[in-house]
């Protein structure tokens, strides 16, 4: 049964990418309330409200669901769906745009993520898992492989736990430090050591019912901190769509050869994916391979993407489509322009930074999106409180002027060691790739 109109929904989550997704939902008019828990400095207006609870306490944001008639959940961050959030709200009868427990392994274990392409012969790089007493093992398996590897913790590790070594020495010493130092926890308990893979990362995000997958325009992202993409990994500065790199060709191998595949096995297997599927790719001279699964909307690319979808494409609408398992009966359409975002940072960050910092917003032009990630308000004045500040987004017919746009709004905005990257989109405006079509997944 389809649900009624005026929505009440519950984002979790609180940072740049739960302030888009609310802004998004806030948009539909099938929407009448959106909570979001615990939200940010920028998670209060119009029908868009922050709700003090933290994200990763179950039962009292099952009990607000069920005391505020919440319709539908929408999970921002992993660690929630990899620790099962859907089943509890599941057991009191509440649809989660999200997947379960069992379908979140997908990012929640790489080692399982490995199995599961290699089980279905999805293009990936070839892997060998260790536990952490075959340190041993683990060591004569680098020595002997002859190529270059990429060392991995297979848990969760925020977006870190990837170690890429230039030479056999450096391969030595990242292993010794995962399985010997525990540099990352329990996330390195089991370590995946990886074929290392040369060529252009891409990002796809697709919705998907179970049934049907309808990817996105494929984005590109910019982990590290620094220009010419120098300095440390981040949980991403910046991010672009639709990459030029993705031409047709490449989108159709992606989407038969891997997108579908996933989706049809994940089913087949006993744990359906329904949510948001944001798998990671490199385009190496064989064609797309699988980097990783992510079972979320990536940040920053949701603050750029969710610009590109239509007006007649409603957010709402989509979540809906797929927890009812009917996304094939609809049309998710995107515009014909170029999104990016640019992240404002803490100094500092992502080693530690400073807190309380007041901010200020200027004259912002019509059609520029300000995300807030890491802010609040105290005192009646917004102020810092997190490593990623606010995440700047514009959508314009040409990539050059959707990054006037955003750039033109950075200027705008000010705050003590206000840090960011001045050349997102680099490689899209290097490549000067072929003009793009209309991307309608219909
Ligand atoms: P992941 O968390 O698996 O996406 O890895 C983080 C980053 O490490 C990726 O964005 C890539 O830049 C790099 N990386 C991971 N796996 C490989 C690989 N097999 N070959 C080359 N680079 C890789």
């Amino acid at each position: 049964m389809a649900l009624a109109d005026a929505l009440r929904v519950l984002v979790i989550g609180a940072g740049g990418r739960e302030h888009a997704l609310a802004t998004k939902l806030a948009q539909s008019p099938r929407v009448s309330h959106i909570f979001v828990a615990p939200g940010n400095g920028g998670t209060t207006f119009d029908k868009v409200r922050s709700v003090d609870i933290s994200g990763d306490n179950f039962p009292a944001l099952v009990r607000f669901a069920v005391e505020n008639d919440v319709d539908l959940v929408v999970p921002g961050p992993e660690q929630p769906l990899v620790d099962g959030v859907e089943q509890h709200f599941r057991k009191v009868g509440i649809p989660v745009f999200g997947p379960s427990a069992k379908a979140a392994r997908m990012e929640g274990s790489k080692s399982f993520a490995k199995d599961f392409l290699k089980r279905h012969g999805i293009p990936t790089a070839a892997h060998k898992a260790f536990q952490a007493s075959e340190y041993q093992q683990a060591l004569d398996y680098v020595r002997s492989c002859g190529h270059r590897v990429v060392l991995k913790a297979s848990g969760l590790a925020a977006g870190k736990g990837v170690l890429v070594p230039e030479t056999l020495a450096e391969t030595e010493e990242g292993l010794k430090q995962i399985m010997v130092d525990n540099v990352f926890g329990s996330a390195g308990e089991t370590i995946v050591v990886e074929e290392f893979l040369e060529g252009p990362e891409l990002s796809v995000l697709a919705f998907s019912d179970g049934y049907t997958v309808v990817p996105l325009p494929a984005a590109q992202d910019h982990k590290r901190i620094g220009d010419g993409d120098v300095g440390t990994n981040t949980g991403g500065m910046g991010a672009y769509a639709p990459a030029p790199i993705a031409t047709p060709e490449v989108t159709k191998a992606i989407t038969e050869k891997c997108l579908l595949p996933t989706i049809v096995g994940m089913r087949k297997e006993g744990y359906p994916f329904v949510g948001l599927l944001f798998t990671g790719f490199i385009l190496t001279t064989e064609g797309p391979k699988v980097l990783e699964y992510n079972v979320r909307f990536g940040d920053p690319e949701t603050e750029a993407l969710l610009l590109l979808l239509d007006e007649e494409s409603d957010l709402a609408e989509i979540f809906l489509a797929c927890v009812e398992r009917r996304l094939d009966a609809i049309a998710i359409k995107t515009r014909n322009e170029f999104a990016v975002s640019v992240v404002l940072a803490s100094a500092g960050y992502p080693g530690s930074y400073a807190k309380g910092v007041p901010i200020t917003i200027g004259q912002i032009a019509a059609g520029v999106s300000i995300f807030h990630a890491g802010t609040a308000v105290q005192d009646g004045r917004l102020v810092t409180a997190g490593g990623r500040v606010l995440v700047i987004a514009a959508a314009a017919p040409t990539i050059e002027d959707a990054l006037a746009r955003a750039y033109a709004a950075v200027d705008q905005i000010e705050f003590e060691g206000k840090t960011y990257r001045k050349d997102i989109a680099h490689r899209a405006l290097a490549a000067k790739g072929p003009a793009q079509g209309s991307l309608t997944y219909a």
